[in-house]
């Protein structure tokens, strides 16, 4: 297991600092990212509830989904390894008028100091840019507070998903940035299920994303050959201890 501060790949944080420019144009770089938002931000509503809950965005990025949950009157808390991915989400919630507090760190170093105390965890499109995703998915763990809810959502490692995350939205369609994603770091459903169980968290849900890259519609669905989500719940009795 990669010690707590070295789960960084600095080539993935150069590459999202890289892009920053482009984190709020809906059909820029990250046309994917705000193509699926509606229903991640729907999918954390429903099951765990906003309005007053404390809310840890865990490579919050350019704050698209972080800025979201603020709307719904949760007091949320977005980390990011990019300094320029915060710049462009502290910028973009000013002028908004929105309220987020946005800090430069990894969950493993927040965990350190924070340990249980969000009522809700989010760590969407993550876990396939860092070295140890079991490591992140224990420190995101650390982080919820017993009873909270984790959400986790990212790309499964499919030759289906190969060829429509990959193949067409970056190369072909260029609605996510080319070598955003590479294969062998793509992660299974049943592998983050695992490193859940590992961490001390109850699967609640398991719910495929449907995506169309072509149209951008987006909804639920069965299968998580491509696109997935995650809830856990928090089922331990006290805070885990920071290693
Ligand atoms: N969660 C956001 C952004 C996803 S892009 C969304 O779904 O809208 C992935 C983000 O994770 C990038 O902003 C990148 O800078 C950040 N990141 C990569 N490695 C990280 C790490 N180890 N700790 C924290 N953030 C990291």
């Amino acid at each position: 297991m990669a010690p707590e501060s070295s789960n960084v790949d600095p080539q993935e944080i150069h590459r999202f600092g890289a892009m920053s420019g482009g984190w709020w144009d809906p059909r820029g770089q990250f046309k994917g990212l705000h193509d699926i938002n509606p229903v991640r931000l729907a999918y954390v509503k429903e099951r765990a509830g906003l309005a007053g809950r404390t809310v840890l965005d865990v490579g919050c990025g350019g704050g698209l989904l972080a800025e979201a949950m603020a709307r719904q009157a949760a007091l949320v808390t977005g980390i990011d390894m990019a300094p320029e991915a915060l710049a462009a989400a502290r910028q973009h919630a000013a002028d908004a008028g929105v309220s987020v507090d946005y800090r430069q760190a990894t969950a493993e170093r927040w965990a350190q100091r924070y340990s249980g105390a969000y009522d809700i965890v989010t760590c969407m499109e993550l876990v396939e840019h860092v070295p140890d995703p079991a490591a992140l998915v224990a420190a995101c763990a650390r982080l919820a507070r017993p009873g909270g809810s984790l959400f986790f959502a990212t790309v499964n490692r499919t030759p289906l998903a190969y060829l429509l995350v990959i193949l067409a939205a970056e190369y072909l369609l260029r609605i996510v940035h080319k070598g955003t994603h590479q294969y062998h770091k793509l992660v299974r459903p049943e592998e983050l299920t695992y490193w859940g169980h590992e961490a001390g968290l109850t699967l609640a849900d398991l719910s495929g994303l449907r995506y169309n890259p072509f149209g951008g519609h987006t909804r639920l669905c069965r299968s998580t050959q491509m696109n997935y989500l995650i809830y856990f719940n928090n089922h331990r009795a006290t805070p885990s201890r920071t290693s």
